[in-house]
């Protein structure tokens, strides 16, 4: 085992208190958005061993830490996990296919597209699903409603009404195939009364974050300067909204439409940065891109309950690249675990004393472990603890 560093993306959505805060960061002038905390060895932000070494380096150097059969199945460690704080809504978004994927990185190579051009679509030959597990209070956009209850909105927002019979006849390919193709002009002649409507209920605190009401007039303020209104409103209607509850998960597949609203989570997904947006952004949007990758079909959201009185909880999701584990240990232990693959640890909070042999390692709040393969650890809980565990599936899983 090896005391590993992050690295903290500092976008502009981010806030400013939650990851300093687990990091130990001073951060009370507020200088800069912490928005997200990479622990992996992704080529382009690797996180550290403590001598300085990029993770990424140290698996290519050592490909045993990986576990025989992780290292006979990928190149390098093959999830990415993070800590988020969404201060500010993200982009309405969906991720594609492993095979989609490694088509659209052959045909933007072809075309001569450079890697880091603003307008490329991929930007590696992987899939990108992921899966989230909300530390707090959470509230996202996840898949298309379901046919009765998108119905129901179609009815009860008289800005979106005219859209009901193109539903009804077209389902819902012909009714965000409408929405993502109008031409600017019509998009604000429609959301105009909207904004018109809900925006003084946003200001005076009367709209509550149940309520797609109070998400689009979010959206109206950050993103629709100058009169011109962002298309991605219509998804923050189309969407199921969710609010998830701490320690409640979501997985998110391909091809599932979804945008990130507000609050903190831990995210872990396949080493990918393959995103095509759809909106509530000011980054890159390939509308016939995105329209060959989401499905177009109800989303019955399959929110993972929390249940408190576990102290091990495991998020299984069908992907071969990772599984996450949460644990929430009393003080006290010994504890033990042993390793199937390489593995990260994130201790976001309490205090615990690791043993792996005759090593022994402490680790505070915010702290994080790399673990290789076919570890045997003994666990010291010296304050009541919150842990996650990222790690590789068995093979025979999938
Ligand atoms: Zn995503």
């Amino acid at each position: 085992m090896y005391p590993l560093k992050g690295v903290v993306q500092h976008y502009s959505w981010g806030g400013y208190r939650y990851i300093p805060g687990f990091l130990g960061i001073p951060n009370e002038v507020k200088e800069k958005p912490f928005a997200e905390y990479w622990l992996g060895a992704h080529p382009a932000f690797p996180s550290q061993l403590e001598e300085g070494t990029s993770l990424d380096e140290f698996i290519q150097q050592h490909k045993e830490a990986l576990g025989k059969e992780v290292s006979s199945r990928f190149s390098s460690l093959p999830f990415l996990f993070k800590v988020l704080d969404v201060w500010q809504m993200l982009s309405i978004q969906v991720h594609p296919s492993k095979e989609a994927a490694e088509r659209g990185y052959a045909e933007e190579n072809a075309a001569g597209i450079p890697l880091n051009a603003p307008n490329r679509n991929y930007k590696d030959e992987n899939h990108k699903p992921e899966l989230m597990v909300a530390l707090d209070d959470f509230w996202l956009l996840h898949g298309f409603k379901p046919e009765d209850q998108l119905e129901k909105v179609l009815q009860r927002v008289p800005e979106l009404a005219p859209l009901l019979p193109l539903f009804r006849e077209g389902g819902y390919r012909a009714l965000y195939q409408k929405v993502m193709n109008l031409k600017q002009e019509e998009t604000d002649r429609m959301l105009q009364p909207l904004a018109a409507r809900v925006l003084p209920l946003y200001e005076k605190n009367k709209l509550s974050k149940e309520e797609e009401n109070f998400w689009a007039a979010r959206a109206i303020m950050n993103f629709c300067g100058l009169g011109q209104f962002d298309r991605g409103i219509f998804s923050v209607y189309f969407f199921n909204l969710l609010h998830l509850k701490k320690g409640e998960g979501i997985f998110q597949p391909e091809g599932l439409p979804h945008a990130y609203l507000e609050g903190q989570n831990i995210e872990i997904m396949a080493n990918s940065d393959n995103v095509l947006r759809g909106g509530l952004t000011e980054k890159h949007i390939d509308i016939s891109e995105l329209m060959k990758h989401v499905k177009f079909e109800a989303t019955h959201p399959q929110v993972i309950q929390n249940k408190s009185s576990e102290t091990h909880k495991s998020f299984t999701p069908p992907v071969a690249e990772f599984e996450l584990h949460q644990y929430d240990w009393k003080k006290g232990g010994p504890q033990t675990i042993t390793t199937h693959s390489a593995e990260i640890w994130l201790l976001l909070q309490g205090r615990i004393k690791v043993q792996a042999g005759d090593m022994e390692q402490a680790v505070t709040r915010g702290g994080s472990l790399f673990v290789t393969a076919g570890a045997a650890l003994t666990i010291q809980v010296l304050e009541d603890a919150l842990l996650f565990r990222a790690a590789v599936p068995s093979g025979e899983k999938n």
